[in-house]
């Protein structure tokens, strides 16, 4: 058995996953009163289980002297200073598959939603209005459905749109054509894409070449009345340039669940149009997803401690990634 390892446990945690570490008996386990623990609590701390709130920086690492592991219950690591827990030897994992049901689902329903003007329906009939001319719909069936990222939600968003009997085109340079080939789409390049879908969504990292990967000069030639989802991150889309697409009217419904800035200022002028449907960075906030983060992160903590074991290391090994890939100011 291992010798005792002390647990930090820094924000939400399922109840199952705590009673699971807790149960082992080289495990001391203790959630700190904040999401930013204190160097009190750090100071003998050997595992860390945090999600996005709490920012792991060269700082804190420097008050974490006994620090062996950080376990984030999040597909998302921009909180993680990994090239500061890479120079001390910090072993940190992530839960990447956790969330990818309920964001494919969320994407879906944003796309359907756009799709069907529901909101603007909704909004009718509260008003007390009952205008079924305004809310005139497509059907997807024959439709192109474009994705942009071709990995582990885009793939599901994929499977989706061949089951509403759509065409799908997907743009990923770094996908290899086993994965185009068994979710049934076709590859083509970034352009071919913009041009010929007729619904869009967005399922990449925020990297130097995707971040603004969508703005003015991609409007300019976007195929027209296009639906556009985003549910990957939000620097991925120019805002502005957003904006004035849809004030020259070239996209016909617009739904994002993610912002460059967030929460979206009161002030944005996505509040503006009646064919942009927003949601506040939901794409896992599922009961499911949040239990199932929960439980993978707790097991890889206890494996890592019984014998080593480690999955989805951070960084991530994917072609795309380099530690310089992470700067785009
Ligand atoms: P993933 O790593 O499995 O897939 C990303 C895909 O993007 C990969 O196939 C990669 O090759 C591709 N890619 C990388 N750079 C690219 C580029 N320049 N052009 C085109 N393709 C490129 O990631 P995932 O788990 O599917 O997550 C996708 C996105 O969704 C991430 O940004 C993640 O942070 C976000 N996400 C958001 C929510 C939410 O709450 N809205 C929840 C989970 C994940």
């Amino acid at each position: 058995m291992p010798g005792i390892k002390n647990v930090l446990i820094t924000d939400r945690l399922s109840n199952e996953a705590f009673l699971t570490l807790q149960g082992q008996a080289y495990l001391k386990v203790q959630k700190s009163s904040k999401t930013y623990p204190t160097e009190d609590e750090l100071k003998d701390t050997h595992a860390l289980m945090i999600r996005s709130q709490t920012q792991i920086t060269a700082e804190l690492l420097g008050k974490a002297k006994n620090l062996q592991l950080i376990v984030t219950a999040t597909s998302g690591f921009d909180h993680i200073d990994l090239p500061a827990c890479e120079k001390w030897g910090i072993t940190v994992m992530n839960t990447p598959w956790a969330n990818v049901p309920t964001t494919a689902q969320l994407t879906w329903s944003l796309v359907l939603a756009s799709v069907h003007k529901l909101v603007l329906g909704h909004q009718q009939i509260k008003a007390g209005d009952w205008n079924r001319h305004l809310l005139t719909s497509t059907e997807l069936s024959g439709k192109t459905y474009g994705v942009i990222g071709l990995g582990r939600i885009g793939s599901k968003v994929a499977e989706i749109a061949k089951c509403f009997g759509m065409n799908v085109l997907a743009y990923d340079p770094y996908c290899d054509e086993k994965n185009f080939q068994q979710v049934g789409a076709e590859r083509a390049a970034y352009e071919e894409v913009l041009k010929g879908a007729d619904v869009i969504s967005f399922h990449v990292p925020l990297t130097r070449e995707t971040h603004h990967m969508l703005n003015k000069s991609q409007f300019e030639f976007i195929h027209r009345g296009i639906v556009l989802v985003n549910t990957s991150r939000g620097s991925v889309i120019h805002e502005q340039d957003l904006c004035e697409a849809l004030d020259q009217g070239w996209v016909g419904a617009c739904a994002l669940d993610v912002f460059e800035k967030e929460p979206l200022p009161r002030n944005s002028h996505l509040l503006r149009y009646p064919n942009v449907i927003l949601s506040p960075h939901v794409g896992a906030a599922s009961k499911e997803a949040f239990a199932r983060a929960s439980e993978q992160a707790a097991l890889k903590l206890i494996q890592f401690f019984q014998d080593g074991t480690t999955s989805d290391t951070l960084p991530p090994k994917a072609a795309w990634f380099g530690l310089d890939s992470m700067r785009w100011s």
